[in-house]
């Protein structure tokens, strides 16, 4: 899948795999009920030299929007449709959503991510420990569930019946160092090799290891925030998305390394 760096001014409604740089202009959340459906949308403004548009993200698309906040530039893949207010951008199953720029996510090794932020590093998964991946989502907004004695509870949506998502932890090395890292949801599908639904059927047959045993191990491009976690007392790279690696991208990257 080609995508090209476009202008705001020139997305039209229909638009498919753009890729776009914005600053953010305006941003509202809140929470809406129409029919039986509820949850939360996000509306973001974003404009360029040669225009705005609105990002509109929906549910669980939202927590890819944490900490951002006016003035930040992102980068934005996805698809553009004709909304309510004109044109909006979409990201979809498959876009991305970024911070660009100052404060983007860094390439560094393992060794040089001392302190929480954001990074990108070129690494290998050597591992996934073997503990049940499964944890409960809302189905109407996907975020995580809080159980109680009757069973479970979303913030937004109360008493519901869960939906499954995967979480994974492993260790990736780089050469430099390694580190403890977990995955979520699509990323998660990505390095299992199979959908969550899948995940479950391999897990009643051939157990948590016959899951793993399938994952694809290997080197990839992975980004993410590295966290402290306060109960262990280490830090954990929390992982939100994993590209192969890209040889021509690499080729460029070290051509402007200056360092050697
Ligand atoms: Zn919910």
């Amino acid at each position: 899948m080609e995508l090209k760096r476009l202008n705001i001014g020139n997305l039209i409604p229909g638009m498919q795999n753009i890729d776009i740089v914005g600053n953010v202009l305006r941003m509202s959340k809140k929470e809406f009920k129409k029919d039986d459906n509820q949850g939360i949308m996000c509306s973001i403004l974003l404009g360029d030299d040669t225009g705005t548009i609105r990002l509109v993200l929906w549910n669980n698309e939202v927590d890819r929007v944490e900490g951002l906040k006016q003035g930040d530039f992102i980068r934005v893949t996805g698809f553009v449709k004709q909304g309510p207010f004109g044109s909006e951008i979409r990201v979809g199953r498959f876009g991305k959503l970024e911070k660009y720029g100052q404060g983007t996510r860094r390439r560094v090794s393992i060794n040089e991510m001392t302190e929480e932020g954001a990074y990108e590093i070129r690494a290998a998964l050597l591992q996934i420990f073997e503990t049940s991946p499964f944890y409960e989502i809302c189905p109407k907004c996907g975020f995580s569930l809080k159980e109680n004695e009757s069973g479970y509870v979303c913030k937004t949506h109360g008493s519901i019946e869960p939906q499954y998502a995967m979480r994974v932890t492993g260790i990736i090395d780089d050469g430099t160092g390694n580190i403890r890292c977990v995955m979520f949801k699509e990323t998660a599908e990505k390095i299992v090799g199979v959908t969550t639904n899948q995940a479950k059927d391999i897990v009643l047959r051939e157990g948590v290891s016959g899951l793993f045993s399938r994952a694809r191990y290997g080197e990839y491009i992975f980004s993410g925030k590295l966290k402290k976690n306060t109960y262990f007392d280490r830090m954990e790279f929390v992982i939100n998305s994993v590209d192969e690696v890209d040889v021509k991208n690499e080729i460029f990257l070290l051509a402007n390394s200056g360092s050697g």
